[in-house]
């Protein structure tokens, strides 16, 4: 799974609001609903979608990272001795 955080200070605003999605639209929607609710916001520029998406794309980049799982399942997994 591939998920992104978006903040509203990713795109220069003084709002510490975070946003976390698997997609960009999901993030977009989110966004355009806290910017309407927040912001005051109604209808989001061109500007601010493209910022928007700049943002997101850097996050996806920076967050890339394998899985460093070093768990071997469970290896002393003793049964209930207790029965009857
Ligand atoms: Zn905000």
């Amino acid at each position: 799974m591939n998920i992104v955080e978006f903040t509203c200070r990713d795109i220069g605003m003084d709002c510490s609001f975070a946003i976390t999605g698997s997609t960009d639209s999901e993030i977009m929607k989110k966004f355009i609903d806290h910017a309407e609710s927040a912001h005051n916001i109604s209808v989001l520029t061109a500007d601010v979608i493209f910022k928007v998406k700049k943002a997101i794309k850097k996050e996806a980049k920076s967050r890339n990272s394998d899985h460093l799982s070093g768990d071997n399942g469970d290896p002393a997994h003793v049964p209930d001795p207790r029965g009857d």
